[in-house]
């Protein structure tokens, strides 16, 4: 799909709407180990196409860190990601809550974090907000039996 931007024509990406359970589905479905390689995978997916939505939204008005965020949280509500809410961050890390992630629901009880998608877009996120390349985490997930999932992105380290 085409849509204007500053008198330009630019490529905007497709959503698909599908059941979280169906997605979550095949994780459950897929062998431990299959399973974990499965959920990075997605993880990085998301920080590449997320990063590129976090910096679209940056160029479109949300300049400094607190309207990026405050646009991500609003955009996560919109696409049903549940309800975020990123906690204060410091030059070297940032803190996101998750209330609700469709991610734990749609997987239901696990023994492991689930909520690949959402630590994939805090990745991308942190990395503008902090200004240098950033791994993230789930630290706590709903599917483990946590009341909310939490994740933290920290500063990648310097070979
Ligand atoms: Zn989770």
């Amino acid at each position: 799909m085409k849509a204007r931007r500053g008198g330009k024509r630019v490529d905007m990406p497709r959503y698909l709407r599908l059941r979280a359970d169906t997605l979550m589905g095949m994780f459950r479905h897929l062998p431990a180990p299959a399973r974990a390689q499965a959920l990075t995978a997605l993880a990085r997916a998301t920080a590449e196409a997320g990063g590129d939505s976090a910096r679209r939204y940056a160029a479109a008005g949300a300049k400094d860190a607190v309207a990026l965020l405050a646009k991500i949280e609003k955009t996560a509500a919109e696409l049903g990601w549940g309800e975020w809410t990123f906690g204060n961050g410091s030059a070297s890390r940032l803190a996101l809550e998750v209330r609700d992630s469709p991610f734990a629901a749609g997987y239901g009880a696990a023994d492991t974090e689930v909520c690949a998608p959402i630590a994939g877009m805090l990745q991308a996120v942190a990395g503008l907000v902090l200004g240098a390349p950033c791994e993230a985490r789930e630290i706590a997930c709903r599917a483990r039996g946590a009341r909310r999932c939490r994740f933290e992105a920290i500063l990648r380290k310097q070979p």
